[in-house]
């Protein structure tokens, strides 16, 4: 498996295929070609949602003189697909294929995805609990121990990014940009005491609207594991820290630890919501979340490994189909209520410890499959679902 610096990224949302992936293709190209006009077919969920998920602009902003089309073609190789033809003085000089396969990373054609440096030798979780038990090491130390020595410097940044994002995103009011005209509901969360509800409830939802209102907006994040699902895992860490009172150094072994587990789901099956649907997204990013809860609440091994495995397993089957192809229905919402879900994950799991009967790694091998079954209207296209039926504000669909 790759380093989780490949996992945890910052950048611009809303989307990680969507945005920060073709910037990065772009990017590439940039550093590879001279050119002086570039032609971009998007493809699959790229050109279905590219729009809403303001793909086009950033592939203009990074090129500077580009055409973006958008081809209806499905059933390609990979649902992210991008074609770039390079000019030069009107002439072709080149032309490249590359992939967007979620959280930012990226994949040239004719690239193998294997041949990218690995940090830890280990396939999943079992592999990894196995050698944890064997030299008596935390998740977090297993994450320490293969990564490079200045990577809890990398981790500082990214959780100070997380806050920042936060603090942003808890000031802000108004309504976020698009056609949707969808409310910013963070601070207001956050500030309503008068409704009887678990301060839990309130506080964790504030905070991920917070991350995920500032996704919508094109703000910077980090991908935990992705754009789409940045609210989640910030939210529960932040809420650890203000209310609990963990200490920031110890949030990092949280990230440490959440992070293996989105790195599992990453290798084995899917973090892209065009691959497998939500469920690899906010299902992932709540398992992530219920295991940094579960190793900051002291749970061991196995507890955290029930704790992770029950988050993402009462994802499973979840479909993507933000409406008007906007990172904000059902994303932003759903992102808080994965929050609260994978505190519930957690407690639940130091209760039923004896109980457990499903591995982490079985429901992983589940949610790829379950994605593969999906039909691409639910796998960030926005033809099905929510995006299908919904007909406007205040109206039904009948
Ligand atoms: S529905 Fe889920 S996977 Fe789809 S864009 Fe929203 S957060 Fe991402």
């Amino acid at each position: 498996m790759e380093s989780l610096r490949e996992l945890y990224k910052i950048g611009r949302g809303p989307s990680s295929s969507h945005t920060m992936g073709p910037e990065k293709i772009c990017q590439e190209i940039l550093k590879n070609y001279q050119g002086d006009f570039y032609e971009v077919t998007l493809y699959g969920s790229l050109s279905f949602t590219g729009l809403g998920h303001l793909t086009d602009k950033i592939i203009r902003e990074t090129l500077k003189n580009a055409n973006v089309l958008f081809s209806k073609e499905l059933n390609l190789e990979h649902p992210n697909t991008m074609d770039i033809a390079i000019y030069k003085d009107n002439q072709l000089i080149g032309s490249e294929r590359y992939y967007s396969i979620g959280g930012g990373s990226i994949l040239r054609k004719g690239d193998d995805l294997k041949e990218k440096p690995q940090v830890y030798p280990h396939k999943n979780f079992q592999e990894i609990k196995d050698y944890c038990q064997e030299n008596n090491l935390k998740l977090y130390e297993y994450v320490y121990q293969h990564e490079n020595p200045d990577f809890k410097d990398y981790l500082r940044k990214i959780w100070s990014q997380m806050k920042e994002t936060i603090n942003l995103g808890l000031h802000q009011e108004g309504y976020l940009p698009g056609l949707l005209e969808v409310k910013r509901k963070a601070k207001s969360l956050l500030n309503d005491q008068k409704n009887k509800v678990s301060i839990e409830l309130r506080l964790l939802s504030s905070f991920a609207y917070a991350t995920s209102e500032v996704n919508a907006s094109g703000g910077v994040v980090v991908t935990a594991p992705t754009c789409g699902a940045s609210g989640v895992l910030p939210s529960l860490l932040y809420f650890l820290r203000d209310i609990r009172k963990y200490s920031d150094e110890r949030i990092l072994d949280g990230l440490a630890t959440a992070g293996i587990i989105g790195n599992i789901v990453k290798h084995n099956a899917s973090i892209s919501g065009a691959e497998a649907g939500c469920q690899a997204e906010v299902g992932t990013a709540c398992a992530m979340a219920a295991a940094a809860y579960s190793e900051l609440e002291n749970g061991n091994l196995e507890v955290i490994e029930y704790a992770a495995e029950i988050a993402l397993e009462h994802h499973l089957g979840l479909t993507c189909d933000p409406i008007l192809g906007y990172v904000q229905i059902p994303c932003i919402e759903r992102n808080a209520v994965a929050a609260v879900r994978a505190m519930n994950a957690g407690e639940l799991a130091t209760l039923l410890i004896d109980t457990r009967l499903v591995s982490f790694d079985t429901v992983v091998d589940a949610m790829k499959e379950t994605g593969k079954d999906l039909l691409d209207s639910y796998r960030e296209t926005s033809i099905g679902g929510l995006a299908k039926h919904y007909k406007g504000k205040n109206k039904t669909s009948k």
